[in-house]
Order: C-alpha cells, then structure tokens, then sequence
C-alpha cells in the first residue's frame, strides 16, 4: 500500500526510504500535523518541538548506530515511541545548545556517550 504522507504517526512512521525521500520542510510538517491532530504537548514553541523530532527521526532514518541503539533499548524497555523520541531529543537539544551557547562545534562523540548514558528508567513516568 502506498504511504500517505498526510497519515504520518508518529507511533507508526514511514519507512527510512520514505522520510528520507522527503525535504525537510516537509518533514517539519508532517511532525508539526502528527502533534496538532493528537492535541500533543509541544512545550512553549511547536516548530522548535517539530524540528528536535525531526532531528531524532532523521538520525534514526541514517541508521546512526548509537542513536539506534538508545531508541532500541528505550522501545524495549517499554517507553512508546514518542516518548522514546522525546528522550533523544533531549540529548539533540542540549547538544545543540551548548554549540549555540559557547562550545566551538558539534561534539559527535560527547554526544554519542550521552545516547549511551541515556537511562530509560529516567522516562519510566511517560510510559
Ligand atoms: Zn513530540
């Protein structure tokens, strides 16, 4: 069956192929529709929410092995998908932060162990 891309869910996303395939505006606004149509928290600013999911999805879609690993142990762990995908958001944003706050770049691999260290028992409560 041919993915409809106004039906994106965050619980059920497309394929990597499919998100892939499509620019980033259109991502951000699949995230933006996914979260107004299940009246989803979005915090103080929705497009800054989209664009950490966005973030998280297209690390995922790449196959980045530790971003991977963490969304396997959280979803095994038995933390839905959503939340699962909030959680790495955290360490995309504080990452993201920190280059925009002082540090010189990116740090992957500073990054990387953050995924690692990151606990699902932290977000056993968003179950
Ligand atoms: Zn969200």
């Amino acid at each position: 069956m041919a993915h409809d891309p106004s039906e994106y869910d965050i619980e059920h996303p497309p394929s990597a192929d499919e998100w892939l395939a499509m620019d980033e505006s259109e991502r951000l606004a699949l995230v933006t529709r996914a979260h107004a149509r299940s009246r989803a928290r979005v915090g103080s600013n929705a497009a800054a929410h989209a664009a950490f999911h966005v973030i998280v999805e297209n690390r995922l879609a790449a196959g980045h092995t530790v971003v991977v690993n963490a969304y396997e142990r959280f979803r095994a762990s038995g933390v839905n998908r959503h939340n699962t995908v909030h959680a790495l958001a955290s360490v995309a944003t504080q990452h993201v932060l920190a280059v925009l706050q002082e540090q010189p770049g990116f740090n992957q691999e500073e990054a990387d162990r953050d995924y690692e260290a990151l606990d699902p028992a932290a977000f056993a409560g968003n179950r």
